[in-house]
């Protein structure tokens, strides 16, 4: 469903991404782990178009949204296949980014609004009906500022939900939550794995992948390492990197 292929990016003219290549097949879950700094935030960054790249191609759902020659020169797509290929990844942040001056269903409708061009009746049904999904049915007049944090990363997942993504993409929707809240959210991806949704969830903890993933890459210094089940890349990982990375998480 995503092609990834000698992904490429720098800063400053420092490779940050120094040649990514991944396929994510339809029903998965995939797991990105890595050090801080190795590029797993950027790599979601330029999947979803928030930054740009400097190489390589991606598709999403059949459709080409960069490609690059061999000589490197880079071309996106029109803004129409552009718009279409972001309107298929749903992006779920670390730190929730509410609209804080927005009820809890105002959150989740205007963006349906704005970027479906629901109407508002239509907006709140899906939202009633995600926001029960979620458990929070009782917190729809609630402003972010009156939610646990694991309660506004349920918000926001259902506000990336609204929008019907192909593939869920999460950047560490755990790290700004007390160890006690993360089983919710938790709970929320694995009931979204069930359902056979394709995920991408970019994590600095361990159990977490292990429990969620079908598959996992280990990124290390702008390159995938290792890739794999969980079974294999935490019960015999292969790359000396690798098993200097996951040893101090035991
Ligand atoms: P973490 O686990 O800490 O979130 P990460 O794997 O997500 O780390 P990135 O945020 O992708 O890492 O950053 C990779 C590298 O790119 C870092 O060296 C970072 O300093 C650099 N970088 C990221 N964004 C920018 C930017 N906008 N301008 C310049 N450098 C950047
Ligand atoms: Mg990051």
């Amino acid at each position: 469903i995503i092609t990834i292929d000698n992904l490429q990016k720098s800063f400053d003219g420092l490779g940050v991404l120094k040649g990514i290549s991944f396929t994510l097949n339809e029903g998965e879950v995939l797991s990105i782990i890595g050090p801080s700094g190795s590029g797993k935030s950027t790599l979601l960054r330029c999947l979803t178009q928030l930054e740009p790249v400097n190489g390589g191609t991606i598709n999403v759902c059949g459709q080409t949204m960069v490609s690059s020659t061999k000589e490197g020169v880079v071309s996106y797509a029109d803004k129409q296949t552009l718009r279409s290929v972001r309107l298929n990844l749903g992006l779920v942040f670390q730190n929730f980014n509410l609209f804080p001056h927005m009820s809890v269903l105002r959150n989740i409708t205007e963006p349906q609004m704005h970027v479906l061009k629901r109407s508002k009746q239509e907006a709140e049904k899906v939202g009633r009906e995600l926001l029960k999904k979620m458990g929070l049915e009782e917190k729809e007049k609630a402003y972010p500022d009156q939610l646990s944090g694991g309660q506004q990363q349920r918000v926001s997942i259902a506000r990336a939900l609204a929008l019907n993504p192909t593939v869920l993409c999460f950047d560490e929707p755990t790290s700004a939550l007390d160890p006690e809240l993360t089983g919710e959210i938790l709970r929320v991806i694995k009931d979204l794995a069930k359902e056979k949704m394709t995920m991408i969830v970019v994590t600095h903890e361990m159990a977490f992948a292990r429990d969620i993933s079908d598959r996992i890459i280990f990124m290390d210094d702008g390159l995938i390492v290792e890739e794999g089940t969980p079974e294999a890349l935490f019960g015999n990982p292969q790359n000396p990197r690798t098993q200097k990375f996951l040893n101090r998480y035991e």
